[in-house]
């Protein structure tokens, strides 16, 4: 604590809607007075905002927790918290497990934040929030503006109905609701002012967006690319089974929609398939990626990969490969199978050995990297547009993204880029990202706030 100032700390783990919940915590917790500590060790009110996607994603927090229980026996005034999908899966649980640990919420109680490290603080009480709020198919939650980034994630739909066998998204983050069009709008505009150029809508079933209101995500697209000043238009996750005409017809025609979809199709096998309950076949998912490529030719297409399913025999296996080498994927997700509780999966058995499956992870790798290599070697010598959004982590050189979402290192842009689009002539290709340097003049001079 500095000048009596409380400081928090959140680390975060998992997905880009963590990302988007782990700013918002920021915000409430910085409007009651507290500052963002960068060191963990250093802050009052250290958050741990978690996954519970896969097994491993699990382990990697309890035992970070682990790790900090010297520290709270020696500063028992801290206050430990978790937050996010674990918290929501284990909830008291975690808190009889973990004595040192003074609070667990889930990620329907992210806004209440400011009340839960409170109730901690002033009356000393380990808390526990794991519920969902239950009312309606709509919800509110209006943006903080805090800063502005030159490229800003928004959640516009919370929860899945969908129930894929393998995945723990539906029993940790509920039903699906949407928020409304304007209120999106709303928000839409106040980065823009504030600076930021491109946005990336989020959901877990970001297609379904609306269902049960009068609204649909095509609609929303449409009134973002009518605000004034925004550039970029993003959204993930699709499903492919409700990624409709209307949305496929975007692609190529709504100006500031980019040209990159993320649409993951796990497997091959149709069997496979069937027993991940995904709702669609190999067949129905190539064809609307060639509908998809009809509307926009360049489109960069990335995905999700699960291996190792249960039952996955070879055949199937070689099916996730064929899909792999037919699709020119620009990005590949490639996850082992992880048996988590509670899943209909899980009762399956997890009947495929972890050896078999790290055979075909190495497998999936070796076909889908060298054709993202290739077609990123096929940059080079070309100009992409990219918008300039940070410095690297090491502080070398600026970093931004194309339109189809490739990162692309920047070596000679100054602070002067930062948060503009430029034109970058690329001299190199590493793996999934490229290198280049920027040709001609930043295309505007807005100043942004870095954060
Ligand atoms: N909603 C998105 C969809 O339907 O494609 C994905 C959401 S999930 C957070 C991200 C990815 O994690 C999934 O696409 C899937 O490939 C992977 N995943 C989910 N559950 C998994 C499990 N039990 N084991 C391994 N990978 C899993
Ligand atoms: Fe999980 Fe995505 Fe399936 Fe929903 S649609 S259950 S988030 S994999």
């Amino acid at each position: 604590m500095e000048n009596g100032q409380k400081t928090v700390h959140i680390k975060t783990f998992g997905c880009q809607m963590n990302v988007y919940d782990s700013d918002r915590m920021l915000a409430i917790l910085g409007q009651q007075g507290f500052r963002s500590e960068p060191d963990l060790k250093s802050a009052d009110v250290i958050l741990i905002n978690t996954c519970s996607i896969r097994d491993k994603a699990e382990h990697k927090v309890l035992s970070l927790l682990g790790e900090l229980k010297p520290l709270k026996e020696k500063y028992p005034g801290k206050v430990l918290g978790i937050a996010g999908c674990v918290g929501q899966r284990m909830g008291r649980t975690l808190l009889q497990r973990v004595p040192h640990l003074d609070l667990v919420f889930g990620p329907d109680s992210v806004d209440r934040v400011g009340i839960l490290v409170d109730a901690v603080m002033k009356e000393g009480r380990r808390t526990v929030e794991a519920k969902f709020d239950a009312d309606g198919r709509s919800y509110s939650q209006p943006s903080i503006i805090h800063r502005a980034k030159p490229s800003e994630l928004l959640t516009i739909i919370k929860g899945c109905d969908h129930f894929c066998t393998y995945c723990i998204v539906p029993f940790v983050r509920g039903r699906e609701k949407s928020r409304p069009i304007a209120e999106i709008i709303q928000d839409v505009k106040g980065f823009v002012a504030a600076g930021t150029r491109e946005i990336t809508f989020l959901g877990q079933n970001i297609n379904t967006y609306g269902k049960g209101t009068p609204e649909k995500l095509s609609e929303l697209i449409i009134a973002a690319d009518q605000v004034e000043g925004l550039e970029r238009i993003r959204y993930l996750t699709s499903h492919p089974r409700d990624l409709g005409p209307d949305l496929i017809a975007q692609f190529g025609t709504v100006p500031k929609l980019c040209p990159a979809l993320h649409l993951p199709f796990q497997s091959g096998s149709d069997a496979v398939l069937k027993r991940m309950s995904r709702l669609y076949t190999r067949d129905e998912y190539l064809a609307k990626v060639d509908r998809l490529r009809e509307r926009c030719p360049d489109l960069a297409l990335s995905t999700d990969v699960i291996v190792g399913f249960p039952g996955e025999t070879d055949a199937d296996f070689e099916q996730t490969l064929q899909v792999l080498r037919a699709v020119q994927f620009s990005g590949a997700y490639l996850f082992k199978y992880s048996p988590r509780p509670g899943t209909r999966a899980f009762d399956y058995g997890d009947e495929i050995p972890e050896r078999v499956k790290e055979e075909r992870l190495v497998k999936a790798q070796d076909v889908v990297l060298p054709l993202i290599d290739r077609a990123n070697l096929g940059m080079v010598g070309k100009t992409t547009k990219c918008l300039i959004e940070k410095l690297d982590k090491k502080q070398r050189y600026y970093t931004g993204r194309n339109p189809y979402n490739t990162i692309v290192h920047v070596l000679n842009a100054g602070e002067a880029c930062l948060g503009k689009i430029v034109d970058v002539e690329i001299t190199e290709a590493n793996g999934s990202n490229l290198k280049g340097y920027y040709v001609g003049a930043p295309k505007t001079d807005r100043q942004y706030q870095t954060g």
